[in-house]
């Protein structure tokens, strides 16, 4: 069975670095990165009837098995969010999380197509601004929404992008993606409401290569002019995409544990981030679905150094994902000379 990757002897000083360092993160669901006890409560309180009786059961039924396990789980997540309340909620613990990580600046997946489908456009908005607002207050740090269509609900992609727009207006949200299942479910269904997006000034980002090998990284670049490529890993079985994707330098999301917890990358291998970086393409180190696979950003950090990554080499990845941001330039410098200060400081210790 697919499982996470242990990590294996790593220094504590380079372990204590890789915790301390300012982050970004591009690639992470805000729903795949709430505790399993948050949705517990939701549930109970939303009378939302769970296959499990007890807490401790659910945080069972909350680890990672299999991919089909997976995606019950996440459904059955989604759906212990009844009131726009547990959304305002989710997003202040995301807040807390990020945070506890020194994840600075986060672009963050919110799962649009069952969202839009429960609420009216202007409630959930209120709730998720106000989400946004008490997390920031609380725990700092910045997030930057990206609602994404679950490519298994094609129907809901019109519903989507007027949300998206809308929220888009009120400065809630700065783009638009596709995720879920890959399979079956190509990015050319999508490429009108791409193009309508990318025309009315959103940033547009794509699951791909994942689950589909490199014909579905094709269609995300080619069609949907994706801007990054989640996960992506899949474009090393054909060189000439290897070769497109290096000359346009289109960033790619990589997030190991998930590959591992699929079955995407076999987990007696090192992860192919290395041949991928070999290759000259443009790498990012994400978390991907955090909680249901018990990782972190931290931790995806500790997984490549326990792989032979050096601290120069992270640190390396770790700027290359903070470039990768749609923040604009002035606002990627000013992290970066405050990161640069950790940086300096860690040498002279
Ligand atoms: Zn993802």
């Amino acid at each position: 069975m697919p499982q996470s990757q242990p990590i294996i002897s790593i220094s504590p000083v380079l372990a204590e670095r890789l915790r301390a360092m300012p982050k970004a993160e591009i690639h992470v669901h805000i729903e795949g990165a709430t505790d399993a006890e948050t949705f517990f409560q939701m549930a109970q309180r939303n009378q939302v009837e769970l296959p499990v009786a007890s807490l401790e059961e659910w945080k069972k039924f909350f680890k990672f098995r299999s991919f089909p396990h997976f995606i019950e789980v996440y459904t059955t997540a989604v759906r212990c969010l009844q009131t726009p309340d547990d959304y305002a909620l989710m997003i202040e613990c995301f807040f807390k999380r990020q945070a506890e990580q020194n994840i600075l600046y986060t672009e963050a997946f919110l799962s649009a197509s069952f969202l839009t489908q429960k609420f009216e456009n202007e409630v959930i908005l209120d709730a998720i601004a106000s989400g946004v607002k008490s997390g920031k207050a609380k725990y700092g740090g910045r997030v930057n929404l990206i609602p994404d269509i679950s490519r298994e609900i094609p129907d809901s992609q019109t519903r989507v992008l007027e949300f998206v727009l809308e929220g888009k207006k009120r400065g809630l949200f700065i783009g638009l993606g596709v995720g879920g299942l890959e399979i079956g479910y190509p990015p050319e269904l999508f490429t009108e409401t791409f193009a309508k997006a990318r025309q009315q000034g959103l940033r547009v980002v794509a699951h791909a290569g994942e689950a589909v090998g490199a014909e579905s990284i094709w269609g995300a670049i080619d069609n949907l002019q994706a801007e990054r490529i989640g996960h992506g890993i899949r474009c090393l079985d054909d060189p000439e995409l290897v070769a497109a994707l290096r000359q346009r330098q289109i960033p790619l999301e990589v997030s190991p544990q998930s590959n591992y917890c699929l079955g995407i990358v076999e987990y007696e291998r090192p992860h192919p981030i290395r041949q991928m970086i070999d290759a000259g393409l443009y790498c990012t180190v994400n978390s991907d679905d955090p909680v249901m696979f018990s990782t972190s950003l931290v931790n995806e950090y500790l997984t490549l150094a326990s792989q032979g990554f050096s601290w120069e080499e992270l640190w390396r990845l770790n700027l290359n994902t903070l470039e990768a941001t749609f923040l604009d330039k002035d606002e990627q410098a000013s992290y970066c000379n405050e990161w640069e200060r950790f940086r300096q400081t860690e040498i002279d210790n």
